[in-house]
């Protein structure tokens, strides 16, 4: 029998049978898990929990013992639809056993901020969300060297073909469909995203979404969520 101690985010659950429910955690230092727990226990996704985890080897679905649960985010909120959000889409992409550091990183200090700021400011943190999950699992953008010429140009656009960076000198060159980068990539590269307004927001979010959903990590064409997003003032 193995056993391990960690902490983490609640992303799924299932109830199985009777006796257990399925639960999905992405954790700190053994990726996304899923495993049984005792179905009286009442967790949501996006909730953080300390768990036990133990099976008969490392790859066999185990039990949870959760030893501790938050919940960072009021419910009926539109943080609290982005949390869910947050959930869905670490769902689909994640692979099991996928560490992504610096993504479980981010989602820590996001779920922390979140209890307290502006629907604005958890949007903020929502795209920069979208744009990290892109780059934790491979499709991430190259803003550093144009894909037409191959040199170190300053990127204003992405194709929306093939997803590379290109400058404005070789846009005349690429036959290939863009997207305008919103300025505010340029500084995305710490936990601390730079709040822009919501226009700006919105875009982000809607090449993000259309990469999530070009590179099969899932149908995220989710009108109902980008029409809830559009309310937020
Ligand atoms: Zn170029």
């Amino acid at each position: 029998m193995i056993s391990w101690s960690d902490t983490g985010i609640v992303v799924t659950t299932t109830k199985r049978q009777e006796k257990y429910q399925a639960v999905e955690i992405f954790t700190k230092d053994h990726g996304m898990v899923r495993a049984l727990c005792d179905s009286t226990i009442r967790i949501c996704g996006f909730s953080w929990v300390s768990v036990d985890w133990r099976g008969r080897n490392s790859c066999e679905n185990g039990f949870w013992r959760i030893q501790d649960i938050h919940q960072p985010i009021a419910p009926n909120s539109i943080h609290s639809v982005i949390g869910q959000r947050v959930c869905y889409l670490l769902h689909i992409s994640l692979p099991y056993g996928d560490g992504a550091s610096e993504l479980f990183e981010y989602i820590e200090h996001m779920s922390r901020e979140m209890r307290d700021c502006s629907s604005l400011e958890a949007l903020n943190m929502y795209a920069y969300f979208e744009f990290l999950l892109l780059k934790s699992t491979g499709y991430g953008f190259d803003l550093k060297t144009c894909g037409v010429c191959g040199n170190v140009e300053k990127i204003e656009y992405i194709s929306r073909d093939s997803g590379r960076g290109i400058s404005r000198e070789c846009r005349g060159i690429t036959r290939d469909r863009l997207f305008r980068v919103p300025e505010v990539w340029e500084n995305w590269s710490n936990l601390e995203p730079i709040l822009s307004d919501l226009k700006t927001i919105l875009l982000s979010i809607s090449i993000t979404n259309y990469f999530i959903e070009k590179s099969n990590l899932g149908h995220s064409g989710d009108h109902s969520f980008i029409a809830t997003l559009g309310l937020v003032s």
